[in-house]
């Protein structure tokens, strides 16, 4: 019978981000794990591994691909009201207690997280385009498991997408390397990263380590990509009002300019404990904007958070973009992305045909395969 394993690891090709090393060993350079890993062998993420001295990495399936409203990767500023096609594989470099997408993160790494062999579809990335241009999505999008560790499938598809006039991002732990981030820029639009605490001891018990995370986020955002930050907010893990504060002085250090998304936790995998509310997120919001971030959204509980969905001009505080969880009430930024009050320019990939953003759609994700 064929295991979930076997057939992971014939859907594989030899990939671009590692080095050659003495003895047929390889390291891997697509995450800030940086694995060393000698023949017969396999990274912390379980889906790359040493054949004969060659890095062979995922590429040819998709574990999930469905169309999301942009909103709920969450972007505020990447073509609000458009659909993204959203395809993830198996895997990630991380184990955090708290992962809302577990099944599929850690899967090969937990045992609980038993997924049938028949769950992956093998698939071309042309048909992966064909499929966004099909579904009229404005935008390709990485996301599910972590991404960097998948980077050469996205590549592959982001490179035929980006050919079709569709945008591209990932949605990561920010666990990458310099390697990764130059190997992807020519492909890609838009990142979101996870910022899941400021306390370095609270990286390690994920796995991660709080620099890498803070560089990746920095450089992303020097690179010119389109950055936006997330961060979950977890009672009694990261929502004391220093840690927050140091979240964004942080975020304020790179660009007051970058969308922070503060964003509910509810109970999952194994992490129990109390579920976010409205107030907590109110809070860290308010720690946001007195540390000088522009633009802040508090996600996940829709209609319980006053304007805090909306997008405000910095410069007058009009109302821009007026949401509810995922569906777009109002619109009213111009064709070249300025505020129709006061002029000012707000950051961001907006469409060049306002009159086109779909207002008051169903705002629900769509499986398509
Ligand atoms: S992606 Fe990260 S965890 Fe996986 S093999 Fe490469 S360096 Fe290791």
């Amino acid at each position: 019978m064929t295991t979930l394993a076997d057939k992971l690891d014939s859907l594989t090709m030899a990939g671009h981000l590692f080095e050659e090393m003495d003895e047929r060993m390889v390291r891997c350079t697509a995450c800030a794990h940086r694995c060393k890993i000698k023949p017969g062998r396999r990274g912390i993420c379980q889906v790359r591994f040493n054949q004969d001295g060659v890095l062979r990495v995922p590429f040819g399936y998709v574990a999930a691909l469905n169309l999301d409203p942009v909103e709920k990767k969450p972007f505020a500023h990447l073509l609000p009201g458009s659909d993204a096609l959203t395809f993830g594989m198996l895997g990630c470099d991380f184990h955090c207690d708290f992962c809302q997408n577990w099944l599929t993160s850690q899967t090969l790494r937990d045992p609980r997280a038993a997924i049938p062999p028949d769950y992956i579809r093998q698939i071309a990335p042309e048909e992966v385009v064909r499929i966004a241009q099909r579904g009229s999505a404005g935008v390709v999008v990485s996301s599910y498991n972590e991404p960097l560790i998948t980077s050469e499938w996205a590549v592959a598809i982001f490179e035929r997408a980006k050919q079709a006039g569709l945008r591209t991002a990932y949605v990561s732990n920010g666990n990458a390397t310099p390697q990764v981030l130059d190997y992807l820029r020519p492909h890609l639009d838009a990142y979101k990263i996870d910022l899941k605490s400021m306390r370095d001891r609270s990286y390690r018990q994920m796995g991660g380590v709080l620099k890498n995370v803070l560089d990746t986020i920095r450089r992303a955002y020097d690179l010119g990509l389109w950055v936006e930050v997330v961060t979950l907010v977890i009672p009694d893990f990261n929502d004391s009002p220093e840690e927050l504060w140091e979240a964004a002085r942080f975020l304020v250090s790179v660009s007051p300019s970058i969308p922070w998304h503060v964003t509910a936790f509810h109970p999952d995998y194994k992490h129990d404990g109390q579920a976010t509310t409205p107030a907590i997120l109110q809070q860290a919001a308010d720690v946001g904007q007195e540390a000088g971030l522009q633009h802040i959204y508090a996600g996940n509980l829709p209609g319980r958070v006053g304007s805090l969905e909306d997008t405000h001009c910095p410069q007058c505080r009009a109302a821009l973009i007026r949401r509810r969880g995922y569906t777009i009430i109002d619109y009213r930024l111009t064709a070249d992305g300025k505020c129709p009050q006061c002029g000012a320019v707000i950051p961001g990939v907006w469409t060049d045909r306002p009159e086109t953003v779909q207002l008051g759609g169903w705002g629900l994700p769509r499986q398509v395969l």
